[in-house]
């Protein structure tokens, strides 16, 4: 045999290797995808009570592009009654991993008080109206209804620990300006507080000058229906205050000790749903 044959047997030899690694690489890396990598959704601990529904959506984004924009929740309870319920929320598109905590309505509370829920089964969808997908879990209804119970972990929790900012709805306020004509030529005074020729017929308003309010700490804090998501009191005080989809909620656990805090931000709320009590 001649060297030359040998030289291309051994080629042939390692272009066959390579092949069946590269095929065996491939399956594996699918099939690590199919086992670890599956787009998956959980339940979370609500915040807006019995009507409230938390969960997250995980998915590698990179490789299975969507944007999601409706949770629905489906029953099927062919021994009960109703017999079948389908309830859904939209909220904007989100392109990658995220959990939302939202208000499912008052639907929701008859899907969960549904009668021969023990043999019933809850589908969970989680859909893309643009791309026409949408991933499911489907569970037995008593467990759907347990993990709600149980759940510790909250929608707010799950976007810090997975460093999802959620984008904040912008609100457009018209935009004016205008050149004064300028002021006639006059000898009068302004007539303001810090003028000290009126300094006087200030007085009394206000904390006297140079003297700090006294800050005092709060009972509780609350949101009252009507909130239009505007962010405001987010942005001044985003320890207390946290903006959802569709309300806005206050941390469990906030401190209640700044209530000159809260009280910027009561003032600042545009629709004045925040109220609060004074410690006594
Ligand atoms: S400031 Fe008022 S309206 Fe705006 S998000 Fe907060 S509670 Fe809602």
């Amino acid at each position: 045999m001649s060297i030359t044959m040998i030289a291309m047997g051994v080629a042939l030899l390692l272009a066959v290797g390579l092949i069946v690694n590269l095929a065996v690489v491939s399956l594996l890396s699918g099939g690590f995808h199919f086992l670890f990598a599956r787009p998956r959704i959980s339940i979370l601990k609500s915040h807006l009570g019995e009507r409230g529904f938390a969960f997250s959506m995980k998915w590698n984004s990179s490789r299975e592009p969507a944007s999601f924009n409706k949770i629905r929740i489906r029953l099927f309870n062919p021994f009960g009654s109703p017999t079948q319920m389908d309830v859904s929320h939209e909220y904007e598109n989100v392109d990658s991993s995220f959990a939302r905590d939202v208000d499912m309505g008052p639907a929701f509370l008859e899907l969960m008080s549904a009668k021969g829920l023990e043999q019933a089964s809850i589908l969970i969808e989680v859909v893309s109206d643009r791309d026409g997908i949408s991933y499911q879990k489907e569970m037995r209804a008593l467990e759907f209804l347990k993990a709600r119970r149980e759940a510790t972990l909250d929608a707010f929790t799950f976007n810090d620990e997975n460093k999802i900012v959620k984008a904040k709805k912008l609100y457009h306020t018209v935009e004016r300006s205008f050149i004064s004509e300028p002021l006639p030529t006059s000898n009068k005074a302004l007539k303001i507080a810090t003028n000290p020729e009126f300094a006087g017929q200030f007085a009394g308003a206000g904390a006297p000058a140079g003297e700090a309010v006294a800050n005092f700490s709060v009972s509780k804090v609350w949101i009252e229906p009507g909130c239009i998501v505007c962010n405001a009191c987010e942005g001044i005080y985003p320890e207390v205050f946290h903006v959802t989809d569709d309300s806005c909620i206050i941390h469990p656990g906030a401190p209640l000790n700044d209530g000159l805090k809260i009280l910027e931000a009561a003032e600042a709320c545009p629709v004045e749903v925040i109220k609060f009590t004074k410690v006594s």
